[in-house]
């Protein structure tokens, strides 16, 4: 029947697909223009503008750009020092990028993104339970893979019982609102991530926000809030801009002093952090102090999208009965799920990988010193080198891709102003030459541009 809807559509030369944009007319759309472009000029007067690269192959450690950079990728395959096979680029250069970008921009800390036992478990799933299940979890939305990945995910993190979403931001969203009135309140990092931010403007609780890992703030809020029937205190493990670490075992403290509950966002730490790869809390020995975690399965735990909430099990259960995330959109589809459920799996059996990503951390974070640059943060995979000036950023970064190497610069509005920075991101895929070429590539461009004595 397919074949036969596209032959008809081949036919008339038509289809979804074809034709030009229609422009809606009338003057209301044509004022929405108006003022839609207006918006958009300011962006770009604003030196804010957010521009894509378009990847033309897998997610890993080396990329081919669309349309020139990275070389032509062939269709074998490399192994990687920790048995990892990623599409080998060894074409020619074109553009002004060379062949063999190396990419330190992702979130892909473990470089499960393209492991071949995360694809084939996700190829796997996807041909015995299909692309989607076109359905909420509790209409007719759940399987027995997304029991099972539940329960591995409380299992790995040591809580009684856990719930997927479609992303963390989503875990985010729906959390605060479900678990808090008006008679709570609820105290964040002023540092904490968009979505948690978001999170808490959805729900009616009476809303403190402390300085950034300010431990005296934090109690003086506290105090404040005594005056509430519940406290939750809500921080980032790791912050993505700064690489730095929440200081849980004080806000521990403080929570048990001041009767509070401690929820932490756990994207840039799960499967890495902590000697098992637990996280910030493992890391920290505050794994029984720390009520609720969220966290992502679109970064470390195979990049390809998803989140949840790990908690007490009454905690989930109302979730999946109030959480308007969980409730009005549809279920991970089971690709998906086997993805994280085989990257969970495979951290379970051994932190191997996670101890090669901190070893390679380490040397990156060593040479870079040592070269004379300033590194934020400590002992993560998130390597922030420090500018200043986000012009010296800008062109830095750019000129650090012309030497095939991808990394990013940020200013103002996303960091402090004066406090630009090219974040560099360590995979445990990255070869210890990678790191060294990226440390050289940032001495030459750092001399060149003033950056470095
Ligand atoms: N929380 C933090 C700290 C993040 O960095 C991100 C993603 O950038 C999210 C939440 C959202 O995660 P997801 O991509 O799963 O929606």
């Amino acid at each position: 029947m397919w074949l036969a809807v596209r032959a008809v559509r081949a036919v008339r030369g038509g289809g979804a697909g074809s034709g030009s944009p229609r422009a809606a007319s009338g003057a209301a759309a044509a004022q929405l223009r108006q003022r839609l472009e207006s918006e958009l000029e300011d962006i770009r007067g604003a030196g804010t503008w957010k521009s894509e690269r378009v990847i033309a192959s897998r997610q890993g450690p080396h990329l081919r750009l669309a349309g020139g950079g990275g070389g032509a990728c062939g269709e074998e395959e490399e192994e990687s020092s920790i048995g990892v096979c990623f599409p080998r680029c060894d074409g020619p250069a074109s553009l002004s990028v060379p062949a063999g970008i190396i990419n330190f921009c992702a979130n892909n800390y473990l470089g499960l993104s393209s492991h071949p036992e995360v694809i084939r478990a996700a190829v796997e799933a996807l041909e015995k339970f299909g692309a989607g299940l076109s359905s909420v979890r509790f209409i007719c939305g759940t399987q027995s893979i997304h029991k099972d990945l539940e329960e591995k995910i409380a299992r790995f993190h040591q809580r009684e019982d856990a719930i997927l979403y479609a992303s963390c931001f989503d875990a985010n969203a729906g959390i605060f609102e479900a678990l808090l009135t008006p008679e709570d309140a609820v105290l964040s990092d002023e540092l904490n991530h968009a979505s948690i931010i978001d999170g808490i403007r959805l729900c009616k609780a009476n809303k403190y926000r402390y300085k950034h890992m300010d431990m005296q703030d934090l109690e003086a809020k506290l105090q404040e809030a005594q005056k509430h029937r519940l406290r939750l205190v809500a921080t980032d493990g790791a912050f993505s801009m700064d690489g730095d670490i929440a200081p849980l075992r004080e806000i521990c403290q403080l929570a048990q002093k001041y009767d509070a509950l401690v929820f932490i966002d756990e994207c840039h730490a799960t499967g890495f952090l902590g000697p098992n790869g637990r996280g910030t809390d493992e890391l920290l020995g505050v794994m029984d102090k720390v009520t609720i975690v969220n966290s992502t399965l679109g970064k470390a735990l195979g990049g390809a999208a998803g989140g949840y909430t790990t908690g007490p099990k009454p905690l989930i259960d109302l979730l999946r009965q109030r959480s308007r995330p969980y409730l009005f959109s549809n279920s991970l589809p089971p690709a998906v799920v086997g993805c994280a459920s085989k990257a969970l799996d495979l951290l379970m059996e051994s932190n191997a990988i996670a101890q090669s990503m901190a070893a390679k951390t380490q040397r990156f974070r060593s040479k870079m010193t040592a070269a004379g640059f300033t590194i934020s943060g400590k002992d993560h995979p998130i390597c922030p080198v420090m500018l200043g000036d986000a012009r010296l950023a800008s062109v830095m970064a750019e000129d650090m891709l012309n030497r095939g190497i991808y990394v990013i610069g940020f200013s103002y509005p996303v960091v402090p102003k004066g406090k630009a920075r090219i974040r560099v991101q360590i995979s445990a895929v990255h070869s210890d030459e990678d790191i060294d070429r990226c440390v050289e590539a940032f001495t030459e461009v750092g001399r060149k541009h003033g950056a470095l004595p």
